[in-house]
């Protein structure tokens, strides 16, 4: 396979003011974008020997999602977001690492059930994402470039619950690193990741969201962790004092904060200051013997 390392150029952008530019260039725009996410749905379903089939459109929506209609697989993008991730990151390896993630969405099995996402659920499409890359020839750096960029072109996620970026890239290495060491190429294996100390595998309580298939765990120094399917613990959020009489501490991942009250069962806050049942914590001791 052939990738294109086209270095943006700016020219699109057009210094005048009239209608007639601003029409060019959005729609150069559209189809500069449009020609990469095509490219590289292909691409990366050809990589795993599946027929290209999905369905790639663009949407009004903040950054990129992947969902069914009637059967169909769909992936839904903004080509602005598109674009300046690419200007940004100066690689095509961060749209295809985006696009990369949506579909492991779809190949995991995450667009059939509801349309709620959850932290595990991103964890394994961030992992994926960063496998098929390496497989198709992209550095740890090209892989990360997405993520590494996302908060400095304004397009966090594809959802505000996702976990924190740093969970996220993590998994996402993890993935590099599994696919790397397929080619029994050990000398890549040795980035480490900071490695738990024997404290925090003390685990003290466990959490379950509704909707959610994934366990979290909270241990003594108060991380909530979300073991991958090798047993890789990565930290996913953190429980903190809540300042609200009506919770007992509260549990924060990304731009997702919840209430935790007496009885253990998780509160989420609407916007309109109202909640709602979203889960609940169990006590749960455990520790680890030392290896
Ligand atoms: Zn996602």
């Amino acid at each position: 396979m052939r990738l294109l390392f086209t270095i943006l150029t700016l020219s699109y952008i057009t210094i005048g003011n009239s209608q007639e530019d601003k029409t060019t260039s959005q729609e150069n725009l559209s189809y500069q974008a449009d020609k990469i996410v095509k490219e590289a749905t292909t691409n990366i379903l050809n990589y795993i020997g599946l027929p290209p089939d999905f369905k790639v459109v663009q949407l009004d929506i903040p950054n990129v999602i992947a969902y069914t209609k009637h059967g169909d697989r769909y992936i839904g993008y903004n080509p602005q977001f598109i674009q300046r991730l690419r200007i940004q990151t100066e690689t095509d390896w961060s749209a295809y690492s985006v696009l990369a993630h949506e579909i492991g969405h779809h190949l995991a099995g995450h667009t059939e059930k509801s349309g709620k996402t959850n932290p595990g659920n991103e964890l394994v499409a961030d992992h994926f994402s960063g496998f098929i890359l390496q497989r198709m020839g992209a550095t740890l750096e090209q892989a990360e470039s997405a993520l590494l960029s996302l908060e400095k072109i304004g397009g966090i996620s594809d959802t505000i619950h996702h976990p924190p970026i740093l969970s996220r890239i993590t998994s996402l290495a993890e993935g590099w690193m599994q696919a790397a060491a397929l080619n029994l190429d050990h000398k890549v294996l040795e980035r480490t990741y900071h490695p738990e100390n024997s404290e925090s595998k003390k685990y003290l309580y466990k959490c379950t969201f509704n909707g959610d298939e994934n366990v979290y765990y909270i241990n003594v120094n108060d991380q909530v962790i979300w073991f991958n399917e090798r047993g890789r613990a990565i930290e996913i959020g953190k429980k903190l004092e809540s300042k609200s009489t009506n919770f007992s501490w509260k549990i924060e991942y990304g731009r997702s904060v919840y209430g935790v009250d007496a009885k253990g069962i998780i509160w989420s806050n609407t916007n309109y200051n109202s909640s709602f049942k979203v889960g609940k914590v169990e006590e749960f001791t455990y520790q680890e013997s030392a290896e």
